[in-house]
């Protein structure tokens, strides 16, 4: 029995004795163990050819970007629009892929603009007083893509009233639309029509019509003979066709002729009769 177990020991030994003598020491070895990647797959890359016939997606391990997984796939065409007034056409391609860590690749392509609107000539609705118009267009292609839109009325005289003959008013609309041209309407107006002195249009004769005029003459412009402050026909208080500094002499002229007797007014407004 201890002759079979020293036989067992020696013979142990001898098998590993070569093993320490084959390894003279435990330090690290040069070429370090690299542990087997797990793949955290970055956003995919989609490459497509000129033509769109094919297209290749590609996707790059974030834990080592020499991990790389690709795959080239034909593409085909998913979908075709034409082009209308405010889309412009397109075409999609579709390219879906065997390895399934890739999701299925879209790319539209315009291939002509969009067509932008024809529009028929403007529509104009004007209110019954003028203060107003609404402007309406219709695109020829579309009949439901319409343009509205109502704006304000500004009137200036653009022929003098006379006790003999009928004036003229002209109305103008403008509309922040570029695509709506602004509406003008002449509209003749009598000497019986105008309440002279009326400069703001508001039915009646007074102080505030002395500032309108004020108004309307600090902002007048002499090259472009407009003033931003609307006036009305009645403004020419004097009556001499034109609208100035006399306009406010004859009305404060006017308001300071009351004769207390009679309650009458004893300066005229207007064109003399
Ligand atoms: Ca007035």
């Amino acid at each position: 029995m201890k002759i079979r177990l020293r036989f067992a020991f020696a013979s142990l030994f001898a098998l590993c004795f070569p093993l320490f003598a084959a390894a003279p020491s435990f330090a690290a070895p040069e070429t370090p163990i690299i542990p087997y990647c797990q793949h955290v797959w970055g956003k995919a890359t989609y490459t497509w050819s000129e033509d769109y016939s094919t297209c290749t997606v590609t996707r790059t391990c974030v834990r080592n970007k020499n991990h790389t997984i690709s795959e080239t796939a034909a593409a085909t065409l998913s979908e075709e629009t034409s082009a209308d007034c405010d889309t412009p056409a397109s075409k999609t391609y579709t390219a879906s892929f065997k390895n399934e860590a890739f999701e299925t690749g879209t790319a539209t392509v315009v291939t002509s603009q969009a067509l932008g609107h024809d529009w028929n000539e403007t529509k104009y609705v004007w209110e019954n007083d003028y203060s107003a118009c609404t402007a309406t267009r219709t695109c020829k292609r579309n009949e439901s893509h319409v343009l509205e839109e109502t704006a304000p009325a500004s009137a200036v005289m653009t022929k003098p009233v006379t006790a003999e003959e009928d004036g003229t008013v002209t109305y103008t609309a403008v509309f922040s639309n570029r695509d709506l041209p602004a509406a003008t309407l002449d509209v003749p107006i009598s000497y019986l029509d105008v309440l002279w002195g009326d400069a703001n249009g508001d039915g009646v004769v007074n102080n505030k019509d002395i500032v309108r005029l004020k108004n309307y003459l600090a902002d007048y412009d002499e090259e472009s003979k407009t003033s931003t402050v609307d006036i009305f026909p009645g403004a020419d208080a004097s009556g001499d066709g034109a609208v100035n500094n006399k306009d406010i002499v004859r009305l404060k002229n006017y308001f300071a002729n009351l004769e207390d007797g009679s309650g009458l007014f004893t300066v005229t407004l207007g064109p003399a009769a």
